[in-house]
């Protein structure tokens, strides 16, 4: 039996309810909803503070519309998420407007950071998965379509590394710095918590060097599924992204987790949804997780991924405190200082610059592979 994916054309955040309706019709028939005093978590991508413009977290307008759809079906509905460890919760709550819409709809708003986690090791990876979630009875991945530049893609399968409380994410990142590794992670973290539904806003998603710092772009829909990896594959293929690329989505396919091939899945949709691909830019840095072990182990000199900082720094020091690897150093009112030797290419600086002051640049020998590669395949 195939998997459905299902695509919505919504192109206004105050049209999501209808559009919301449409990309779950299809699906439903596939929910438990209905039972009274089902516990479902929407579990939205908040990964730093922002306005819903800047495009770098859900809308609050999707997770509003979740709340009436569900609660319409009997469910009970708590919010909850854990940013990139050096952001304050409170303040990312209240900018991204997720504070607001669950105060307007008296929703219980659930901290990853303090509910308490419990241990899990898989495939010898260990971490905390925090409470709140292992207790929902229904999980609901809500992420934002968005362009990462240490996995390329952001989207419902790795909004779930998020379900790992507060400091953690950022140890994890030092304990398994080459991106191999980091991939295989990510799908173990997946196989405790899978969403039983995602729904993917890209009403405005990002593209460019995402998850922070790239272009909001407009994308026209909505898009769900009851597997997140199925949607995943299916928005990288819709956005033109190399899916052989994206290394969490081989490890769910290979430890039948979910279901990546095109052939096993129907994409079913709604209306008329116009083909993004040609503009939709990737981000400019290359995953260094698609090359083998081997070939980064012997070339390390020469391939690397780093920050650089521009003059639009504010001297803030969130980047610093970030690091995993103490590979920054600042001194009051300067830019940060790289430590190339100590730097794992992480990408956890980029993400948490409120200025977009970090973009990850590519070592001169990388740029000149990427360009033969280019040349080659014209
Ligand atoms: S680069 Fe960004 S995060 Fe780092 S100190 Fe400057 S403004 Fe802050
Ligand atoms: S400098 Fe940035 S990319 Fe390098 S290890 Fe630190 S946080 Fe990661």
């Amino acid at each position: 039996m195939s998997i459905p994916v299902v695509l919505a054309p919504c192109t206004d955040y105050r049209a999501v309810e209808p559009a919301l309706a449409a990309v779950l019709a299809p699906l439903e028939q596939y929910l438990p909803l209905g039972q009274p005093g089902l516990r479902v978590l929407l579990k939205p991508n908040l990964i730093t503070d922002g306005h819903p413009d800047e495009a770098k977290t859900t809308h609050p307008e999707v997770i509003r519309a979740l709340i009436r759809y569900l609660r319409q079906r009997g469910a009970e509905v708590r919010v909850g998420d854990s940013p990139a460890n050096v952001c304050d919760l409170d303040r990312v709550l209240k900018t991204t407007g997720i504070a607001a819409v669950c105060a307007e709809e008296q929703v219980e708003l659930v901290n990853f950071e303090k509910a308490g986690s419990e241990p899990f090791t898989v495939r010898g990876f260990s971490f905390n998965i925090a409470r709140p979630v292992l207790e929902a009875d229904m999980i609901i991945s809500v992420p934002k379509i968005k362009t990462h530049v240490l996995t390329l893609l952001t989207g419902a399968v790795k909004n779930m590394y998020g379900c790992v409380p507060g400091l953690q994410k950022t140890a994890l990142h030092k304990s398994h710095p080459h991106p191999t590794d980091f991939h295989a992670l990510l799908g173990a973290i997946y196989s405790c918590v899978p969403p039983t539904l995602s729904v993917a806003d890209g009403v405005i998603g990002m593209d460019g060097d995402g998850p922070t710092a790239g272009r909001p772009r407009p994308l026209g829909f909505l898009a769900a599924s009851c597997d997140a990896a199925a949607l995943d594959a299916t928005l990288a293929r819709r956005l033109g992204l190399d899916l052989s690329a994206i290394g969490y989505l081989r490890e769910i396919q290979m430890h039948h987790l979910g279901e990546t091939r095109a052939e096993q899945i129907e994409v079913i949709l709604t209306g008329p949804i116009p083909d993004l691909s040609p503009a939709f830019q990737a981000p400019q840095t290359l995953p260094l997780g698609r090359l083998p072990r081997w070939i980064t182990g012997l070339v390390t000199p020469w391939i690397w991924n780093r920050p650089a900082f521009s003059d639009h720094c504010k001297f803030c020091g969130l980047c610093v405190r970030a690091c995993p690897n103490s590979a920054l150093t600042q001194v009051p009112r300067r830019v940060p200082r790289l430590d190339p030797q100590r730097c794992i290419a992480c990408c956890c600086c980029h993400e948490v610059c409120p200025e977009r002051a970090i973009t990850m640049q590519i070592s001169p020998f990388l740029r000149l592979v990427m360009g033969i590669k280019r040349l080659t395949h014209k």
